[in-house]
Parts: structure tokens; C-alpha cells; sequence
């Protein structure tokens, strides 16, 4: 076995380990909902959505979720409108 590819997987698993090192520019998801599938997309720091919700608010469960999955991988967060920080507040205390 070369050590330089066992370098490589070593490497490969460290890096795994530090998502701070990777920045999303731009992705397309397929999302499965509860009630059908989504298509999500983010380009340029903005978050963009197939659903009806995110037709109304710019902001939806599943770009949200995407938010939480992805982390430190996208820097600009999405600005929730009140009644969604309320919301958020509100399943923090445990609703
Ligand atoms: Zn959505």
C-alpha cells in the first residue's frame, strides 16, 4: 500500500471532521416533505424554494432544515420574520 495514498484517506477523514473548511456557493436538493418533494436551491447567500409556504414567507421548513443540516458550510443565515422567531422561541422552550 503507498503511505502517500493512505495520507490521502487520512487526510480525507480529518477534513471530514471540519466543515468550517467547506463554503456552499451554490446547491440544488431534492427534499422529501411529509406532503410531496421540493426542490431547494441556494445561490449567492439566498435560499430559494418550490413549496407554497416559501412562495408567502421566503423562508420555509425545508430551507431551514437545510440551514441546520448544512451549519458553519453557509455563512449568511436566513433572517426569520417575527412570527417565526416566536415560533422558533416557542419549540426551544419545548412546544
Ligand atoms: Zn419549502
Amino acid at each position: 500500500m503507498q503511505s502517500s495514498l493512505i495520507g490521502k484517506v487520512q487526510k480525507a477523514k480529518q477534513y471530514a471532521q471540519e466543515p468550517e473548511r467547506v463554503r456552499f456557493d451554490s446547491l440544488k436538493v431534492q427534499f422529501r416533505g411529509e406532503n410531496g418533494d421540493h426542490e431547494v436551491t441556494y445561490e449567492s447567500g439566498k435560499w430559494d424554494c418550490t413549496c407554497h409556504f416559501f412562495a408567502g414567507w421566503a423562508i420555509c421548513c425545508h430551507t431551514m432544515a437545510m440551514e441546520r443540516l448544512l451549519g458553519v458550510m453557509v455563512p449568511e443565515q436566513q433572517a426569520y420574520p417575527e412570527g417565526l422567531q416566536q415560533a422558533e422561541v416557542a419549540v426551544a422552550a419545548g412546544a
